[in-house]
């Protein structure tokens, strides 16, 4: 979170502050200011994700209060930078390790070269409080089953495959509605469990 960004949030919450009922300001408050700490948290942790998997690159970290939590995904924007964003409210569903995992995994995609697709993205911080609370549309590159077993072993790659795995089980017992949000454009969590699996055994003999 740049200085700028950090001006640009203080001069709409004062905004707000002007027209919204008081209560209705305390939410907006409290809720911004879990995602800030919630954002340190995550740019640390994907700091950390990053040494270890050699990526050198600037990578944007943000809250995305579209996603579900425990959801991460990375992507470009207009301007051609990279963004991994997780769902708002990740932090209190997934410890460091198991978010070790899935930021592994979205960085994997990233040394693959997959989000290579211009996207629209929803920046809460710089949407107005209306789309803070609206959430906002924001197109999904499409998701190809190979693609995700190739984040997954790049993942595996780094030592992340058993918090990869661990992830994945948390998806299965939230209804696989997790980091994988459908298997109509990703494999069944279960056929990535057990490729993880066996790479981890392939490493072993
Ligand atoms: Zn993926």
């Amino acid at each position: 979170m740049t200085a700028e960004q950090l001006n640009k949030i203080e001069k709409k919450l004062k905004i707000a502050k002007s027209f919204l009922p008081p209560e209705a300001y305390a939410i907006l408050l409290r809720e911004h200011q879990k995602a800030l700490a919630e954002l340190e948290h995550f740019e640390a942790l994907v700091k950390v994700v990053k040494q270890r998997m050699g990526v050198l690159d600037r990578i944007q970290v943000r809250p995305d209060f579209d996603a579900p939590p425990g959801g991460f995904s990375i992507g470009l924007n207009e301007r051609n930078e990279c963004i991994l964003s997780f769902g708002f409210g990740t932090k209190e569903v997934f410890n460091d390790y198991v978010a070790s995992g899935v930021i592994a995994h979205e960085l994997g995609h990233y040394i693959e070269g997959h989000p290579q697709e211009k996207m629209a993205w929803f920046l809460p911080f710089m949407g107005s409080p209306r789309e803070i609370f609206d959430g906002a549309k924001k197109q999904r590159y499409p998701q190809i089953r190979q693609q995700e077993y190739d984040a997954d072993a790049v993942a595996a790659q780094f030592g992340y495959g058993p918090a990869l795995i661990q992830s994945l089980y948390w998806s299965m017992d939230n209804g696989g509605d997790g980091p994988n949000p459908g298997e109509t454009t990703h494999p069944k969590l279960i056929d990535r469990i057990n490729r993880l699996r066996e790479y981890d055994e392939r490493k072993a003999a």
